[in-house]
């Protein structure tokens, strides 16, 4: 076994005094042997960012090494001055994280930015270094080098931004990288290739990897052994496939067993429900004309037609800038529509002015991604809860809110006592409760969910799943459920439309679409969803490469043929209609014209 490029014994670090907990982590030992990838999964406050950031001698003023050593190729880190610490990170180790925009300096060329680790740390000429930078660039597979270093970061998407990232990361072939949820902020498809991209390049130069997430499905895919950490404490560790088939810590198990599995697929679609929401031809353009500028025309939804049944969900999935949110915001006329029908129980309310909008905000509630930002800081929850049902529920009393109110919490899983308290005082998954109860408040038939989910941990994003299944199941409620996540929707959706720049490109029962895809966009998004085998099936299935291009000027024929690994010369040219391969399941893709 080869000798081990960060080794941790016994570290403890502690956290300010007051908390209810006195250590960020406390016993934790491990080691990352020279190419291997070493998996840190934890939730949020099991401590995995600490461990990174002490790894890196970046810990935050507050937070102190109390116990323990951290060993970088048998150096000590905790007791390297700042001047070593400097010189060992970038040179020896080197760390990439969720969001390269905030790693990144905007104002600097992304060349320039991979010039400034290497003027600093090498006696390279300035020609040797534009060669170095170049071959970087090759090798973490962005296109066109030249345009790329002449780019400043906000030029390049998320996926390409995280590249630059690990060129600066692995530009001096460092010992020891550590990557921190760095496809967390990512779609499936992206989040694939980057995690393939580590594994090939850790593979080629023999760096040993530190990567910390909360996800088993990326574990699944990328580790070589695990190592699982309970607020602050390491409670599981072992080689991948160990822990992933025979976990031992009920921790571990529960974590495992939060990823919503890929089976069975969907739930069955009651088609006799009747249909209380439907578009026809929906269509959203943003920014054609604007009077102090003209800016290119946004197509962000293009004839979109969608029903959803009473009591039934319909998940609408698809890439970040697919367009999924546009068509939410659109049903709930957050966003004026530029064409189309929106039908509610029949009734067109896609050109209503909004001043005639009331009865339809009764019946069709949305809850967002992020319950921070949606919740009033200044209101209690009662407040919150009553202000709705106040607004669109006019004549009741007082008494017979307050009564309500206390009955939606206990339909939330809240207890009675959070009316009186403010949002920051709850957890995210406890706020996401609250922004349900403030939905249900009205007895909308439908909440559109844009989503929900997303920014919880596992296990709490299993909760509010379980909760919405079972609110649907008591009260009858419709749901439009957005997400990037195909777990989510495979759990939750009786039917699924999978829209790709702007359009619907598969539509059907969720157990068709996401069971046997027919459209080749689907069935790369369903191959690149990292599943919790302990094989790490999806990388090596079949993938698209490339990411979603721009909808300002999207590729002419099929939208998808840059990527499409079926493409024909047709394709290039005809966008292709909208067939039936089943009489509830519809496909637009030149393989089924
Ligand atoms: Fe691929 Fe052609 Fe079908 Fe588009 S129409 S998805 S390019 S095969």
């Amino acid at each position: 076994m080869s000798e081990p490029v960060l080794q941790v014994t016994d570290l403890a670090i502690a956290l300010p005094t007051g908390g209810d907990r006195p250590f960020a982590v406390s016993g934790v030992s491990f080691a990352v042997r020279r190419g291997e990838i070493v998996c840190l999964v934890g939730e949020s406050g099991s401590g995995k960012s600490v461990i990174a950031h002490a790894t890196m001698g970046l810990l935050p003023r507050a937070l102190a090494v109390t116990a323990g050593t951290i060993a970088l190729e048998g150096e000590d880190i905790v007791r390297a001055s700042a001047e070593r610490l400097r010189a060992l990170r970038a040179a020896r180790m080197s760390m990439i994280f969720q969001e390269p925009m905030t790693a990144l300096n905007p104002v600097m060329r992304c060349g320039d930015q991979i010039d400034e680790v290497l003027r600093t740390h090498t006696p390279l000429a300035p020609a040797e270094r534009r060669a170095k930078i170049l071959d970087i660039v090759r090798e973490v597979h962005l296109p066109d080098p030249d345009r790329v270093v002449a780019s400043y970061p906000h030029q390049l998407s998320g996926g390409q931004r995280q590249r630059i990232m690990i060129a600066m990361a692995l530009v001096l072939e460092p010992a020891l990288l550590i990557a921190d949820e760095p496809t967390t902020a990512l779609d499936v498809t992206t989040q694939a290739q980057i995690l393939k991209l580590v594994r090939e390049l850790q593979a080629k130069h023999g760096t040993g990897v530190l990567f910390i997430t909360h996800d088993f499905g990326v574990v699944s895919e990328i580790a070589d052994r695990v190592a699982v950490l309970r607020r602050g404490k390491l409670v599981e560790m072992g080689p991948k496939d160990e822990v992933l088939r025979r976990p031992r810590h009920p921790y571990t198990k529960m974590l495992i067993g939060s990823v919503p599995s890929m089976t069975p697929h969907g739930r069955p679609v009651d088609a006799s429900a009747r249909v209380i929401l439907a578009t026809r031809g929906l269509a959203k353009t943003y920014g054609a004309s604007g009077f102090f500028r003209r800016r290119a025309a946004v197509r962000a939804a293009e004839d979109v037609n969608l029903e959803i049944r009473r009591g039934q969900t319909l998940g609408i999935v698809g890439e970040s800038g697919s367009g999924k949110s546009t068509v939410a915001r659109c049903i709930v006329r957050l966003v004026d529509p530029s064409a189309g029908e929106v039908l509610l129980d029949g009734e067109d309310i896609a050109a209503k002015p909004a001043r005639k909008l009331g009865a339809m905000r009764r019946r069709v509630q949305i809850v967002f991604q992020d319950p921070f930002a949606s919740l009033n800081p200044r209101m209690r929850v009662a407040d919150i809860l009553a202000e709705g049902m106040r607004a669109l529920d006019r004549g009741g009393t007082e008494g017979e809110r307050s009564r309500r109110i206390d009955a939606l919490l206990e339909q939330v899983g809240l207890p009675a006592t959070a009316k009186d308290r403010y949002p920051h005082e709850f957890s995210g998954g406890q706020r996401q409760r609250i922004a349900i109860a403030r939905a249900l408040a009205v007895r909308p038939k439908l909440i559109v969910a844009d989503e929900p989910t997303s920014a919880l941990d596992v296990s709490v994003q299993a909760q509010i799943v379980n909760l919405l299944a079972g609110l649907q199941a008591e009260l009858g409620i419709a749901y439009l459920f957005i997400t990037h996540n195909l777990g989510l929707v495979e759990y939750l959706a009786h039917e699924v439309a999978v829209m790709y720049l702007g359009r619907i490109v598969e539509r059907g029962p969720a157990e068709r679409v996401l069971g046997s895809p027919a459209h080749p966009y689907t069935q790369a998004l369903l191959a690149a969803v990292p599943a919790v085998a302990p094989g790490g099936a999806a990388l090596a299935a079949a993938r698209i490469e490339g990411e979603l291009p721009s909808p300002i000027s999207p590729p002419a024929g099929c939208h998808f043929h840059p990527r499409c690994p079926q493409a024909t010369a047709a394709c290039r040219s005809a966008y292709p209609q909208e067939t039936r391969i089943a009489p509830d399941h519809a496909v637009r893709c030149h393989l089924h014209g």
